[in-house]
């Protein structure tokens, strides 16, 4: 432990303060002023502290866990309080949430420990370091002593804390956003520097450290490297073909394939499948892995592509990529039953970063490196369109409907790699409507034979801020057994039930479609849809990537004009 560690209290201070406020200018300057201060007095905790801020304990893309459920800590709380886990199961209901609860009892539990031992920073982050490194035979024992040990020093203020950490819920409103901000204000580098830094190593903890000790020398130096997975690149709606190639002068027309975005990385012998979630999904398609090994000669890369699942060489439903990505068993098994085609569309790094090159000359090592096996391993099909020749993206999308894929993209040649960015050098053209990626916040219970069914759902988008707008409610477009499903996923979601309704923490993604958008005083968007029905649950995307305040009000407008 270094010398000058700082006390978990001093987190506690932090969050308290953070959650005080709701405006995200003076979130920024208190979060500014901590990290200041801890790189003055403990600058070696200060990439801790930075992923501690927004209650992570590892980088976005680490592929290590904690592996705790709401069980479990309830069970280590009534162990370290002295009550049964049905009072703490009742104490969450009334207070809301676990961290609220276990502020309420262990305030009862502090009379009788007076001589309590003091936690640092170094300790919470310590055991809960050593939580995740427990696998195989009586793990969630070990897990549970460890928590125990680590809760029976915690004031009840810590405990409100820690165990929202541990279940990856913080609450005091701070997202990666307002860090980057905190971390420029912090060591008075741009903001657009820590951006790019983020962005490419997806580290805040190590973006903060070497803004404090090498300025923006440091973090322009920070690069991507294989092993690591850096945020992808997103596409705008294109407002029309035409329109779109004249914007970028000519363009890269691709077909857009519907499956699930990997970026792979290969560093040395590994290699390793991250999702748009920044999630490792390796083990779950080996036969990628081995394609990209046949295919690709050995050397540290990093390429881009969408897995897609085929049958007879036709593109089928997406729902069955889910099935194999989310496997852990009998994957042997599921890949003969469900086959899967990579079409790769982009490199990132070969041998050297090579996202600041054009995209076409990106796309032309691309074809130079692959070597193509034909239903397995492909290059996306691309055409190179210009204002003139423009029907032939036109005869591009058409056939890639008529294949069954979703559609087309189109990409500017002169464009470098934008991690992270959804921009217009890259956008899609797709068949089917429009649909919003929302949230579920709340739902009502259904009434007679669907009593203990949740049937409708309150569904939420983000704000500039990243806040939570509510914007409509859906009932309808799940069969029974996804009905049944999402009910089930819900219930350990909910924080509060009262009469049919009740309030759930935010998780669970819905992609919906909808006939119109209208205007609405009664959600706080200040919109709503007409008709809404769920097409898909959406796990392959996070709460950052839900649709947002400004695309529903753009669609708004757009829909005024037609
Ligand atoms: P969307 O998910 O609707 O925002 O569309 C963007 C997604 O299309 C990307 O994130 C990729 O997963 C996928 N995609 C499919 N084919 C391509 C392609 N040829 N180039 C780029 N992205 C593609």
């Amino acid at each position: 432990m270094s010398k000058s560690a700082m006390m978990y209290e001093k987190l506690v201070e932090l969050y308290d303060a953070l959650d005080s406020t709701t405006k995200r200018l003076e979130k920024t300057a208190i979060l500014s002023d901590f990290l200041k201060m801890v790189g003055d007095i403990d600058p070696e905790n200060l990439p801790v502290v930075t992923l501690l801020s927004l209650g992570r304990i590892f980088p976005t893309w680490s592929e290590e866990e904690l592996g705790i459920g709401s069980k479990l800590l309830m069970k280590a709380i009534g162990l370290v309080v002295g009550v049964t886990e049905e009072e703490v199961e009742d104490q969450v209901r009334d207070s809301g949430d676990i961290g609220a609860a276990s502020q309420e009892l262990f305030k009862r539990k502090v009379q009788s420990t007076l001589f309590m031992q003091h936690l640092s920073i170094d300790k919470v982050h310590q055991n809960l370091v050593k939580i995740a490194d427990i696998s195989g035979g009586r793990s969630q024992y070990k897990k549970l002593e460890i928590l125990r040990e680590l809760l029976s020093s915690a004031s009840p203020e810590e405990a409100k804390y820690i165990t929202r950490t541990v279940l990856e819920e913080l609450r005091v409103g701070v997202g990666e956003g307002t860090l980057v901000d905190a971390i420029s204000q912090a060591f008075n580098v741009p903001k657009e520097t820590v951006d790019r830094a983020h962005m490419l190593t997806n580290d805040l903890g190590l973006v903060a450290k070497t803004a404090r000790e090498e300025g923006v020398e440091g973090l322009d130096k920070l690069t991507l490297k294989p092993g690591k997975p850096v945020k992808h690149m997103l596409a705008q709606l294109s407002p029309g073909y035409k329109e779109s190639i004249k914007e970028m002068g000519y363009a890269l027309c691709e077909t857009k394939y519907d499956g699930i975005r990997v970026q792979i990385h290969r560093e040395g012998d590994d290699i390793n499948l991250f999702t748009r979630r920044l999630e490792n999904i390796s083990n779950a398609v080996p036969e990628i892995t081995e394609y990209i090994k046949k295919s690709i000669k050995p050397a540290n890369f990093i390429v881009e592509g969408e897995i897609i699942v085929t049958k007879d060489g036709k593109p089928i439903s997406f729902q069955y990529i889910l099935q194999r990505v989310r496997r852990k068993y009998e994957i042997d098994r599921l890949r003969e039953e469900i086959p899967l085609t990579l079409y790769l569309f982009d490199v990132l790094y070969y041998e050297k970063p090579t996202l600041d090159e054009p995209f076409k000359d990106r796309r032309k090592l691309l074809e130079e490196i692959v070597e193509v096996i034909p239903g397995k391993l492909e290059l996306s099909k691309q055409v190179k369109v210009t204002p003139e020749t423009s029907d032939l993206a036109l005869n591009l999308f058409n056939e890639s409907i008529e294949e069954g894929h979703e559609g087309v993209m189109l990409k500017d040649p002169n464009a470098p790699y934008t991690p992270g960015l959804r921009g217009k050098r890259m956008v899609k053209w797709k068949a089917t409507p429009e649909t919003l990626d929302l949230v579920v916040v709340g739902g009502t219970y259904g009434k007679g034979r669907r009593a203990n069914l949740i049937g409708s759902f309150l569904l939420a988008l983000q704000d500039e801020n990243k806040e939570l707008k509510t914007l409509a409610h859906v009932a309808t477009g799940l069969d029974d057994k996804t009905l049944l499903e999402l009910s089930k996923m819900s219930e350990p979601l909910i924080t509060r039930k009262v009469g049919r309704k009740v309030e759930m923490v935010p998780s669970i993604i819905l992609e919906v479609a909808f006939s119109e958008i209208v205007k609405s005083p009664e959600y706080e968007s200040g919109y709503s849809l007409r008709f809404p029905v769920v097409k898909r649950i959406r796990t392959d995307i996070s709460i950052d990537d839900i649709d947002t305040v400004e695309r529903v009000e753009s669609m708004f407008a757009n829909m005024k004009l037609i």
